[in-house]
This record gives C-alpha cells, sequence and structure tokens, in this order.
C-alpha cells in the first residue's frame, strides 16, 4: 500500500545510507600521487597518461599532484622526474637506492608505503602492469586500504571521494567503487585506457627526496638475470596507430593471415578477439578487450568481430573503426564509424590489394607514425 505520510522520508538506501565521516587519522590526506613507472631506465607511457587523469582530479579537489619515483641512484631516475613535470606534476617524491634497481616486491613496498604513511597522500593511482597490479596489491593490502583495480573512469563526487568506476559482471555492468573509510584511495588504470596528455615544456619542480634504510640481506627476492620480451612482435599493440584485428567470423586459423597481410601492408599491428586466443588461433598478447590489451589507435579495423561488451570497452577509444561484418545487425555497427556489411575473407585481400597499389612505402610509414 503507499503511503502518503511526507514527514516520514524512506530510509536511506545505497551510498546515502553508508557511513561518510572520515576516521579522524586520514583527515590530514592530502593531493593525488601517481607512482612513475621505470621500465628499465625508461618511463611508462601509463604514467604519464595518469598525469593527464590526475591533474584533473587535484584541480578539482584544489590539491597538488605528485609523481612518485622510485630507483636507483642516477640519471634515469631524475629523467622520470623531470618527465613527470613535463606532464604536469606540482612536484615529486624520490626514493633513491641500488637495490631499487630491479622491480622487486619487497623493496618497491616498502618504499611506496613509507613515502604513503609519512607524506598522507588522498589519491595514489599506479598503471595496471604486471609491476603496477603487483605492487598496488601489496601496498593496498600492507596499508590496509582499498584499491579499486582495472578502472576505466576517474572523478570526485561533491563531497571529494573518488569515484573509481570500472567493469563488473563479466563487462556487462559498469559500477563506481568508493573507498569512503580509509586512505588512500587507491586505484590501477591499464595502459592506454586514459588518453596522452599534452606534454609541456616544464621540467623543473619541486623533488622531496625520502630515505628508506633497506639492506640487500634482508630482501628475500634475488634478481639473477634478465630476460628481454623486446623482440616479441607483440610489445606495441597498444601503443600502435593503426590496428587491424580478426574474429570468429573468419572461419578459421588460416584465415588470419588475411589480417596479417593488410596489417603489414598498410603498418599496421594486428590483433583478435577473445575466442581465437581460447582456440589457440593467436598468442593471448594478441587479444583486444576486457581481457585483454585496451588499444588507442588512429584506425582499427575489425574484421569478423561482432563486438561483444567485453571486445568494445577495449577498442571505443580509437579515433576512427571500420568494421566488416556480414550481419548487418551485429552490435559493432553500433560504435563503428564506419561499416562495410560483407564476407571479410574476400574483402580483407581486396584491400590488401588496393593498399599495395594505392600506397607507396614511404606513405605506409606515415601512417604507421
Ligand atoms: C569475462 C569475459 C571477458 C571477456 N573478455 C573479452 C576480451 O577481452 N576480448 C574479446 O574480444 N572478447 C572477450 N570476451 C568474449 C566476448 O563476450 C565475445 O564472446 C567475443 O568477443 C566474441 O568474439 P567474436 O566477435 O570474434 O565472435 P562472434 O561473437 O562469434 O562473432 C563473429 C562475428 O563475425 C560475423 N561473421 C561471420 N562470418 C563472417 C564473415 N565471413 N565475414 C565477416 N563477418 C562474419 C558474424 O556476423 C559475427 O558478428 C569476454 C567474455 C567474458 C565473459
Amino acid at each position: 500500500m503507499l503511503s502518503t505520510n511526507r514527514e516520514s522520508p524512506p530510509p536511506a538506501v545505497g551510498r546515502a545510507a553508508m557511513k561518510k565521516e572520515l576516521p579522524e587519522q586520514f583527515k590530514a590526506h592530502r593531493h593525488v600521487w601517481v607512482f612513475i613507472e621505470l621500465e628499465r631506465g625508461k618511463v611508462h607511457p601509463v604514467s604519464f597518461e595518469l598525469l593527464g587523469e590526475g591533474r584533473k582530479l587535484a584541480d578539482k579537489l584544489g590539491v597538488q599532484l605528485a609523481g612518485v619515483v622510485l630507483g636507483p641512484p642516477g640519471e634515469f631516475t631524475w629523467f622520470a622526474i623531470a618527465e613527470a613535470f613535463a606532464y604536469g606534476a606540482d612536484l615529486a617524491y624520490l626514493v633513491e637506492a641500488p637495490l631499487l634497481a630491479d622491480y622487486r616486491n619487497e623493496p618497491f613496498t616498502k618504499a611506496l608505503t613509507e613515502l604513503v604513511t609519512t607524506y598522507k597522500p588522498e589519491i595514489l593511482l599506479l598503471g595496471a602492469t604486471t609491476l603496477g597490479r603487483d605492487l598496488a596489491g601489496s601496498v593496498a593490502t600492507t596499508l590496509l586500504t582499498g584499491l579499486t583495480a582495472d578502472c576505466t573512469e576517474l572523478d570526485v563526487d561533491a563531497d571529494g571521494s573518488l569515484a573509481a568506476t570500472r567493469p563488473t559482471f563479466g563487462g556487462s555492468l559498469l559500477c563506481t567503487i568508493y573507498t569512503l573509510n580509509c586512505r588512500p584511495q587507491m586505484a590501477t588504470v591499464r595502459p592506454r585506457v586514459m588518453a596522452m596528455p599534452q606534454r609541456g615544456n616544464n621540467q623543473i619542480g619541486r623533488v622531496i627526496q625520502h630515505d628508506v634504510p633497506m639492506i640487500e640481506e634482508e630482501i628475500v627476492t634475488k634478481v639473477v638475470g634478465f630476460l628481454s620480451d623486446g623482440l616479441s612482435a607483440t610489445a606495441n599493440l597498444a601503443y600502435a596507430d593503426v590496428v587491424v584485428a580478426g574474429g570468429l567470423g573468419l572461419g578459421a586459423a588460416e584465415n588470419l593471415n588475411l589480417v596479417k597481410k593488410l596489417a603489414q601492408t598498410i603498418g599496421a599491428d594486428y590483433g583478435c578477439s577473445r575466442p581465437l586466443v581460447q582456440k589457440g588461433w593467436m598468442p593471448a598478447d594478441r587479444q583486444i578487450g576486457q581481457t585483454g590489451k585496451t588499444i588507442r589507435p588512429k584506425l582499427y579495423i575489425a574484421a569478423g568481430i561482432s563486438g561483444a561488451i567485453q571486445h568494445r570497452v577495449g577498442v571505443e577509444g580509437a579515433d576512427l573503426i571500420l568494421a566488416i561484418n556480414t550481419d548487418p545487425n551485429a552490435p559493432i555497427f553500433d560504435f563503428a564509424h564506419l561499416g562495410v556489411v560483407t564476407d571479410a575473407i574476400r574483402l580483407l585481400p581486396s584491400l590488401t590489394e588496393l593498399f599495395t597499389h594505392r600506397l607507396s612505402p614511404h606513405s605506409r610509414d606515415k601512417l604507421a607514425n
């Protein structure tokens, strides 16, 4: 039965019913931090993408944005700091120690947790790379705070809480997660999910150096050698400017050669939808989508891919999506910019031939750059 008594509003539900008063010990937490990931002396581009996002959050909150660099003494760490300033950081925190030369969970967790405990950031962002995922998990666990992994959107709501949005229920829904009663609020974001910000000219700012006493003998993990995956042909898929991908609609593993041939002709990288990896037609690091790579190319050509939500979330940052599919009602046509309703097995060789004649090697290089 409906009640008409206006004096007794229904009890608050959902987020409104939660305790929003932050415990006293966390009220000193301020500022947005971005972990600057160093890969053997090079800054991982996801760190710059996060600085772009961190800048927006810091401006909304009216606080500062800091880059956090952990590494061995030397020019690489200082180069990373200069780059953090160029991409918008107001200040930088630095822990320099020889045993931070190669990533190991224990010393990195120790250094980062100590920085957090000492300087008290409100928000801490890391790239959802192999390293970032490992470090974020152990830092959040050590600090007993919340961590929202693989976010696709970050914002601050009216009361200044971090609203961290990520796919849930197999990607069919998006949920926004709040860390209401602990600090810092931590989130990881996969490479290419956020746009790369414009690099500025400023490479100078305040650097806070912090000494974290650590001795090698106390660290269980030892680095005995390093095997580079630099020769892997797949390393650059997330950052490729042009990507051609095939799906189950290609019908057979050998038809993926049509995708590879077109990719090669136009200076593109190539990928696939998940079922192809499950069938063993392509290696897992070629998979595009929610559980694969997120890509942001200038041009994405999807051949025989239906456009399921789990695939869509990995490609919708592309500037131009061209879909080739026999089914005019395929979901991919809901978000593709250009669509061709036809048999991809016939169209791909024609496209390759066309480009072979129309593109000079110079144009191909230009397209890829
Ligand atoms: C937790 C979870 C995570 C997932 N993560 C991912 C992920 O990261 N990436 C991903 O891709 N999927 C992912 N999936 C799977 C996803 O839901 C879909 O099943 C998958 O993307 C479908 O792949 P597909 O489009 O290649 O195949 P299908 O859905 O079988 O679609 C094939 C398409 O090809 C078309 N077609 C058929 N013949 C031709 C032809 N000759 N020429 C042109 N078109 C043709 C058909 O009309 C159809 O649209 C995930 C699923 C779950 C549950």
